[in-house]
């Protein structure tokens, strides 16, 4: 079995990365001229750990936009301006096997299902607070930041694309208005929304985000603190059970960690108290996840034992033997 120094770790990302290259099944996102310019060969598979250590593979630096997976840390920051019983009377936490972007509320409450559907998402996004809509950008910004470690910024071409093409969007927020579930500010809620998805990051910003989430919110690089800890568990249950589309519960069955896609290619994975994992490939299969990220996904979880019910060591062990290579 693999021993698990820095090098060797090296060595198997590199190779998982070989491995996966010639997979091209799948198709680029195409609803929007932004995503549809991708190309389908970029790839890369970047692992932090919650001691500040970064491994790359291939095109690690090649930006895109977050999208979907923006959707975790603004729920986040959401819980932190507001406290989790008010969050909870305006978005469930339901998974639901239904597509991201069905125009469905849940019959009884009225909320949303979730904070990972785009309805709920919205709904999570028109709690930010702020004096103004530039100061709820400027928060919402900062927040992201502090993952990160750098600063950030919004494409204007995806934004701007996001909002004309976004009726349906739109008319989830106006059914969400309806039923009291979002107030009058609908048009600025889904500006906001649609900013959130247009921010652009790499692969390694994404494994760093992943990172600071499994090391209880603070970021391993710059030691700041990106979210107050008590909030992390509501994210990666919600991560767990409604991060990967209608595929969440095979991947939480498979795979056995809090995970979140994004329709641009992206996913993070969080093993908590150990690494953040993230994928860039654009290849998306028919619910939306990309093709070689669910495939490296499944190989890594396996061969490190990570699935969070494993009964073997391998989730608690892993920094231990990544330290120190000769245990
Ligand atoms: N901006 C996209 C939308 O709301 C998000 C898509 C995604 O990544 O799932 O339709």
């Amino acid at each position: 079995m693999f021993e698990n120094d820095a090098a060797e770790f090296q060595a198997y990302l590199n190779d998982l990365h070989r491995q996966h290259q010639s997979l091209t099944s799948g198709r680029v996102a195409d609803y929007i001229p932004e995503l549809a310019k991708a190309n389908p060969d970029w790839f890369s598979i970047c692992v932090a750990t919650v001691d500040g250590q970064v491994f790359t593979t291939g095109d690690a630096d090649q930006l895109f936009t977050i999208q979907s997976i923006s959707k975790v840390f603004v729920q986040g920051l959401a819980l932190e301006d507001h406290g989790r019983d008010y969050f909870l009377t305006r978005v469930g936490v339901e998974p639901t096997g239904d597509a991201f972007n069905s125009i469905v509320l849940d019959e009884q409450s009225k909320r949303p299902y979730n904070p990972m559907v785009n309805a709920g998402a919205i709904a999570t996004t028109s709690l930010i607070k702020g004096d103004s809509p530039t100061d709820r950008l400027n928060r919402m910004l900062d927040m992201f930041r502090r993952y990160i470690g750098h600063d950030i910024f919004v494409d204007i071409s995806t934004f701007t694309s996001e909002r004309t093409t976004g009726n349906r969007n739109r008319a989830m927020a106006y059914l969400m208005y309806n039923f009291g579930m979002i107030d009058a500010r609908i048009e600025e809620a889904l500006d906001l929304y649609f900013q959130q998805c247009s921010i652009m990051v790499d692969c390694r910003d994404l494994a760093v985000m992943a990172a600071t989430l499994a090391n209880r919110g603070i970021n391993p690089i710059t030691r700041e603190r990106a979210v107050a800890p008590n909030y992390i568990r509501d994210i990666l249950s919600v991560m767990y059970t409604c991060g990967m589309y209608n595929f969440a519960g095979e991947w939480a069955y498979k795979i056995g960690l809090p995970a979140k896609s994004g329709v641009s290619g992206g996913i993070i994975v969080v093993v908590p108290d150990q690494i953040g994992i993230a994928i860039f490939s654009p290849l998306l299969d028919p619910r939306g996840n990309s093709v070689r990220g669910v495939k490296v996904c499944e190989a890594i979880s396996e061969y490190f034992d990570l699935h969070l019910f494993d009964s073997s060591m391998g989730c608690r062990t892993f920094l231990q033997r990544l330290s120190h290579p000769t245990r």
